[in-house]
């Protein structure tokens, strides 16, 4: 019998979901080692029995930690998939701010109405057996993270920083034209696609395991900027990250 799979979704925009259900020529594959038996995004039908729980989004007020500890209940194997899941996400904006302007600001004159507290990640509230990084999650590393499981094996992801990625893809720094990046502490495995596009790296894949701190600042110094920078600069996606405290 194929391994029961269900996807779950809290406080996200679904995207990770999306990327999954346009998984494409490798749907029918996926489909092949796995019973999809509940999906929100793309069915109807919905079943508590299931073996392994993919969660998109994050944790972001009091109800939604019983529903998660249910599902955790229910699966073998839990995997946080995209950075609002892994490392709470852009929705931890809200965290560096007061929590009485949040509301107002999002919800006006029924702020009251609404419990939200500070985002947190999957892992801050129920044990992840597995992560898929990203905002949103690459379609290919989700398949290599299902097969690992199906194997009985720990994902393998990658832990250098995305500064490697983007030298293999012959980038020119954007720290050499005043800008600056979150790559040399980020978690790679997207190919530095941000800055290989013009942009820069977010951070959106959460930090290495142990990111070098100190040769972070040293780098910063050479060109004149301080942590607080950076950390300033880059809460869209690590605002709740110890690193960023
Ligand atoms: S990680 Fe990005 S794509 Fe996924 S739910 Fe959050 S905001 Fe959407
Ligand atoms: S642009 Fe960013 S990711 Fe690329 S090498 Fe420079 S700091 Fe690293
Ligand atoms: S370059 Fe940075 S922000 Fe862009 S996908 Fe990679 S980790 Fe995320």
């Amino acid at each position: 019998m194929k391994p029961r799979v269900a996807f779950f979704d809290f406080a996200g925009c679904e995207g990770d979901q999306l990327q999954v259900v346009n998984i494409e020529e490798h749907l029918l594959e996926l489909l092949e080692l796995v019973e999809v038996v509940s999906f929100r995004e793309a069915m109807t039908e919905h079943s508590d029995d299931y073996d392994i729980a993919f969660i998109e989004g994050s944790i972001t007020r009091a109800s939604d930690e019983q529903r998660l500890k249910d599902i955790r209940k229910n699966a073998k194997l839990l995997v946080a998939i995209g950075a609002c899941a892994t490392i709470g996400g852009i929705n931890s904006i809200k965290n560096v701010q007061d929590m009485e302007d949040v509301k107002q600001y999002v919800y006006g004159d029924g702020a009251k109405h609404f419990d939200t507290y500070p985002t947190r990640p999957i892992d801050a509230v129920v044990r992840v057996d597995a992560y898929v990084h990203g905002c949103p999650i690459d379609r290919k590393e989700f398949l290599s993270v299902v097969k690992s499981l199906l194997l009985g094996k720990k994902p393998e992801l990658p832990n250098y920083p995305v500064c490697v990625e983007c030298k293999k893809a012959e980038n020119i720094c954007v720290f050499e034209n005043g800008e600056f990046c979150l790559g040399p502490v980020t978690r790679a495995g997207c190919g530095a696609c941000c800055v290989t596009q013009g942009s820069i790296c977010w951070g959106c894949r959460g930090f290495v395991d142990d990111p070098n701190k100190d040769a972070e600042k040293e780098v910063l110094a050479k060109y004149g900027l301080a942590a607080k920078d950076v950390i300033d600069k880059f809460h869209l996606y690590t605002a709740n990250s110890e690193l960023a405290k």
